[in-house]
């Protein structure tokens, strides 16, 4: 890639402002001074500003914890986005892998990595994701039956799911398709209501309880090589 690219990548100042630093003098590639914007450099390139290095990371993968309150989305919005939630000189390069609703809490996987994303939100794969499920009302055994056996909504029927009551209006679920509403739609039809959901797994990665409703942190290699 360009370098003039990699330092705007890499939250440096725009291409322009790049560029300038580079005419200027104030960046060198492999410890020599480079004076073109459209010099070729690789990921793994030694490049330094005024002598402080720089890095593009080629494949981030961070786990948020969303709180309550925020949307999944990229674009700038009135309401609080989890983009904003991100502090990292990469943000414009970052998306959520998937959705969770304003009121909904939990595992959010942010990341640049769009073959990543495809492979985990694809249907075929059958990815599971697991809920904190809290109703309004109690849950009987005849509902964790429906559950395990498919809802039949209105778009689609529900694979089989794996319900299990924790308390009497506390259910852990966990679903393979990532519909709208899904969960609360499941159990709109067995006549009960979602109070609160939170997000505790998705596929082989677990929330990290340390995170407090915010924060975030990068997957280990172990995490990332076990989702994939
Ligand atoms: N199901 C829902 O209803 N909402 C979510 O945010 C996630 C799953």
């Amino acid at each position: 890639m360009r370098l003039d690219k990699f330092l705007a990548n890499a939250g440096i100042g725009s291409r322009k402002e790049v560029s300038k630093k580079i005419r200027d003098k104030q960046v060198k590639v492999e410890d020599e001074t480079v004076n073109k914007p459209n010099h070729k450099v690789s990921y793994d390139s030694h490049i330094t500003v005024n002598d402080e290095q720089v890095i593009l990371e080629e494949y981030i993968y961070l786990m948020l914890n969303k709180p309550a309150g925020v949307i999944s989305s990229t674009e700038e919005s009135p309401t609080q986005t989890v983009m904003e939630l991100i502090d990292h000189p990469q943000i414009d390069e970052l998306f959520p892998v998937g959705r969770l609703d304003k009121d909904t809490t939990g595992l959010l996987i942010v990341s640049n990595d769009g073959k990543l994303s495809h492979s985990l939100l694809s249907p075929r794969n059958k990815i599971g994701k697991t809920y904190e499920v809290i109703l309004k009302e109690d849950v009987t055994d005849e509902d964790i039956e429906k559950l395990e056996s498919g809802i039949p909504l209105k778009d689609f029927t529900s694979s089989p799911a794996i319900a299990t009551k924790i308390e009497d209006r506390t259910v852990e679920l966990t679903i393979y398709e990532g519909k709208f509403h899904q969960v609360k739609r499941m159990f709109i039809y067995l006549g009960n209501e979602v109070t609160g959901l939170k997000r505790i797994s998705f596929g082989s990665l677990m929330l990290d309880e340390m995170l407090k409703p915010g924060e975030s942190r990068y997957l280990t290699d172990e995490e990332v090589k076990n989702l994939t």
